[in-house]
């Protein structure tokens, strides 16, 4: 098995890119919507994303990933900031039809390897001009900028420490920007944040 650091908890936030929310019919939210994946669903480089038989709609979400490094409660923008221990690729794999049928999220997006995770990054420069882009096959599919979310990443990490204690090993996912689509078996799908960390997984059919 390959050496999969496992958060403690996955923090996500949905619908924090315009272009993305109006893709989906949604609004966008007033506040940071958040929904947590289960630590089971991580894997890493190279395994494999496997497609439930329940689903016929997996799509790929490629997202920014802050790891945390100090304990954060009720934390200020600046201090949320400080806390930051480094950068990691993230695919927030999404199960689409069964979170529009269950109403709940937790279903959907929590399969096991519905969360491959690239290597962490403490070298990642300025926070609000990262870029964020997944390739399927290859191809070109998504490409975000920091600077586009609707709530900054400083902004997040200090509205969810106001809700629950983030702890240092902690993952918090900080949203999609538009283009997502389908997985099919057969496909490799990579995330990359820019220059900092990426992750590739073939896709495979569970059966
Ligand atoms: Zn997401």
């Amino acid at each position: 098995m390959p050496n999969t650091v496992r958060p403690g908890k996955i923090v996500c936030v949905g619908r924090n890119y315009a272009e993305h929310a109006k893709e989906l019919g949604n609004e966008v939210p007033k506040a940071p919507l958040i929904f947590l994946k289960p630590p089971s669903s991580v894997i890493s480089d190279g395994e494999p994303i496997r497609l439930p038989s329940v689903s016929q709609q997996v799509e790929f979400e490629g997202e920014i990933g802050i790891m945390i490094g100090e304990r954060l409660t009720r934390a200020s923008e600046p201090d949320a900031r400080k806390a930051i221990r480094a950068i990691v690729a993230v695919n927030d794999v999404t199960a689409r039809d069964l979170q529009k049928s269950d109403g709940q999220w937790t279903r959907a997006k929590g399969f096991d390897s519905f969360c491959p995770l690239g290597t962490e990054s403490g070298d990642f420069g300025d926070l609000s001009d990262l870029t964020v882009i997944t390739r399927v096959n290859g191809e070109e599919r998504q490409r975000g900028s920091s600077a586009q979310m609707v709530f900054s990443i400083p902004a997040v990490l200090s509205y969810i420490s106001h809700i629950m204690t983030l702890e240092p090993g902690d993952l918090v996912a900080t949203g999609t920007p538009s283009g997502v689509g389908l997985l099919a078996p057969g496909d490799v799908v990579e995330i990359e944040v820019e220059g900092v960390s990426r992750v590739s997984n073939p896709v495979i059919e569970t059966r």
